[in-house]
């Protein structure tokens, strides 16, 4: 697979890559754009910032949607440029203390509207889910909304195993993919996989409720590993993730 953009709506754009599967974003202004994650290391963060050139000539902004090291270790190849992330990413980052990583310098808590040459993008947290922050970018004026790995397409089925992460707070993401799909929008791009509609996201919340309400059952004793596994709708290795069943 050779990465290349997808114009998915008026001057919003998804570009897939081979690594991990990830999916990036752009969303272009009048005179300015949006980056949205920035690969994995500086060397394929320059490849996206060239990529975006072919697309537009307009400044840009970029916004991480989590901490995660696929989607926010590019990130000194666009600077100088406002970063935007959640306050718990710079923490995050920061932590690492690798002095090559650019840690975002525009943080937000729940929320931050930001204008993009002219056009409305919102940038909002929904609470620790499958990471403590996560941060989706809707775009009202198409009905597009950027999940990140709050949406994650990883065939055969919808989650893998590296989908849940020790600091993935498994109760909190069935409500933060309804607060998600009360944004509203119609096309919801993954930080994983191509685009998908509402009954994906749907689907996939009422996925991981049944694997939390097994969470809680086996947390509070009501339940052993094995049943959980037996009864979950997820195969065993992705079971075992998100349970933490070792
Ligand atoms: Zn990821």
């Amino acid at each position: 697979m050779t990465a290349r953009w997808d114009e998915l709506a008026d001057g919003v754009f998804a570009r897939r890559y081979p690594e991990w599967d990830l999916t990036v974003g752009l969303v272009v202004g009048d005179g300015a754009c949006l980056v949205i994650d920035t690969r994995a290391n500086a060397a394929e963060g320059a490849e996206l910032a060239r990529a975006v050139r072919e697309v537009t000539p307009h400044p840009w902004t970029v916004v991480l949607t989590h901490d995660h090291f696929d989607h926010s270790f590019g990130v000194s190849a666009f600077l100088p440029c406002e970063v935007w992330a959640h306050e718990n990413c710079h923490r995050e980052l920061a932590a690492r203390g690798n002095p090559e990583l650019a840690l975002p310098d525009r943080l937000l808590t729940d929320r931050a509207e930001l204008d993009i040459g002219g056009r409305r993008v919102d940038l909002v947290h929904l609470g620790p889910a499958h990471s403590d922050n996560d941060v989706v970018v809707h775009v009202p004026d198409v009905s597009v909304v950027f999940a990140g790995d709050l949406v994650e397409v990883a065939p055969p089925g919808s989650f893998s195993a590296e989908s849940f992460g020790t600091d993935t707070t498994l109760s909190g993401w069935p409500g933060a993919l309804d607060d998600l799909l009360a944004l509203g929008a119609e096309v919801v791009i993954p930080g994983h996989g191509a685009p998908v509609d509402r009954g994906f996201v749907m689907a996939q919340k009422d996925i991981l409720h049944h694997l939390s309400t097994l969470d809680s059952s086996v947390r509070a004793g009501e339940m052993d590993a094995a049943a959980a596994i037996a009864a979950s709708p997820v195969a065993e290795d992705v079971t075992r993730a998100a349970l933490r069943l070792g």
